[in-house]
């Protein structure tokens, strides 16, 4: 169908406006101006209604893997169509799951051969929230006074109450405060604004000491630590330090409290291995996927676990050990096969391999963009960066709420035909990984321009 056949593209808008609610998006605004909207996309270009081309600057919403309409991953979405597209995996098997199931257990840490599916990144943390809560009270020695999660301050873990529950973002999860679990909260690793006052060059990690502190201290009732290894994303791409996740693995260990890695926005690739609990070697208790898991094309997600969680859920079907959690579409084969496909693609397919390049291109821009007099701070890990605007460099004065200088840049972005999302003032920089080399040049230059342009007042 073409934009002008039925519906017109003025009934797209008006349909949209009159009927679609979209997330995270303050829905009065949205009503007074043009919508953009996506009718197909190649590579890593979008393409909206008048055919206008955009790069797409953040993978379609931290996901899109390897750019769209990529022909194995369309393949494979088409061959499985012929077979299959949905079954329950509720008491029964689909082969595509089982492939991936497979799949994950042989490129996951080693030793997280269990694979519970779900098809949201939400899910797949609330699953492990689930998961660690009930597995206290069925282990051998039984702990169940162990009930309690502690987060880090600025984490974001998808929208379920539970996953509320751990987060800490003022502005998302304040309003539902009422609804929620208390979480114990430690400071974010934040080294441009340290929660605790110091210096990266000479402090001592005390953060992480004060996690292992508590980690110590409230053993006893401590269920999981969850956290999101690699960056803080959602709190505005904030990396965690070196050695972070090692000392808080080796903490948890050392007190049998376990960890919950979420992986959502970093799984497959982003920051330069497969999982970012590999650069430090570490293996959690619960690694969740989602976003990357089939490269962005379905909804798909998965909580991965070892066998001392899944041993404590057997037993007859009447002992109530059952994990008693499930949703229509888990293991759905569709997003099972382009998944599978995927993942081949970032292997096999020298996707992964060939991430090097884009990273120091992307390292190059970073080090450009540090220089810019409103450039507070410029944060990159693998194919990912967050550029931190400020009124003052000095002082780390950030510009005034009121003056929504993330969006409007973003806005200005926008129609130069390059999409990306700011979160407030931090602009977020997350192509797909398989993005043109000269493409990626050209949306980190738009990006300098469009800041390097941008007024202080
Ligand atoms: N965890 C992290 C770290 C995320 O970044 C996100 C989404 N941005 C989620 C969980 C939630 O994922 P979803 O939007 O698929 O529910």
């Amino acid at each position: 169908m073409t934009a002008s056949a039925f519906p017109s593209r003025q009934e797209l808008e008006d349909w949209d406006r009159q009927h679609v609610w979209h997330p995270f998006t303050p829905m009065q605004e949205y009503a007074q101006e043009r919508p953009l909207i996506i009718e197909r996309a190649e590579g890593a270009m979008l393409y909206d209604l008048d055919g206008n081309a955009y790069i797409d600057g953040v993978s379609s919403m931290w996901c899109n893997v390897h750019g769209h309409c990529v022909p194995e991953l369309d393949q494979a979405i088409h061959d499985q169509l012929g077979k299959v597209a949905h079954s329950t995996l509720l008491g029964i098997g689909n082969v595509p799951s089982i492939r991936l199931a497979r799949k994950l257990a042989e490129i996951a840490p080693e030793g997280l051969t269990r694979v519970f599916f779900s098809d949201s990144g939400a899910t797949a943390v609330e699953v492990a929230l689930k998961m660690a809560f009930q597995f206290w009270q069925q282990t051998t020695p039984a702990k169940p006074q162990k009930t309690r999660f502690a987060a880090l301050q600025g984490a974001y873990h998808g929208d379920t109450l539970g996953d509320v529950s751990v987060g800490d973002i003022g502005r998302f999860h304040n309003r539902f405060k009422p609804l929620l679990f208390e979480t114990f909260r430690v400071p974010s690793p934040n080294c441009y604004r340290c929660p605790m006052g110091l210096q990266p060059t000479s402090c001592l990690l005390e953060c992480v000491q004060e996690l292992e502190r508590l980690i110590e201290r409230e053993a006893e009732q401590l269920a999981a630590v969850v956290i999101e290894p690699g960056v803080q994303g959602a709190a505005g791409m904030i990396p965690l330090p070196a050695n972070y996740l090692r000392r808080l693995r080796d903490a948890t260990h050392r007190h049998d409290v376990l960890l919950i890695a979420d992986e959502v926005a970093v799984g497959f690739g982003r920051t330069g291995t497969m999982f970012a609990c590999q650069h430090e070697s570490v293996v959690p208790d619960f690694l969740c996927v989602a976003k990357g898991l089939s490269g962005g094309y379905l909804p798909m997600a998965a909580t991965l676990t070892h066998d001392r969680i899944f041993q404590a859920f057997l037993g007859d079907a009447l002992s109530g050990t059952t994990f008693f959690h499930g949703h229509t579409f888990t293991g759905n084969p569709l997003g099972a096969a382009v998944s599978l496909a995927s993942i081949d693609r970032l292997l096999e397919g020298g996707v992964l391999a060939g991430l090097a390049e884009r990273v120091q291109l992307l390292q190059r821009w970073a080090e450009r963009l540090r220089d810019l007099p409103i450039v507070g701070n410029v944060r990159q890990l693998g194919l990912l960066m967050g550029v931190e605007l400020v009124q003052n460099r000095e002082t780390k004065t950030p510009f005034p709420a009121e003056r929504r200088l993330g969006h409007h840049i973003c806005r200005k972005l926008r129609e130069q035909g390059v999409l990306i999302r700011p979160l407030r003032d931090v602009l977020v920089v997350m192509p797909p990984l398989g993005i043109d080399v000269s493409l990626l040049d050209r949306l980190c230059e738009f990006v300098y321009h469009a800041i390097s342009t941008t007024p202080m007042e």
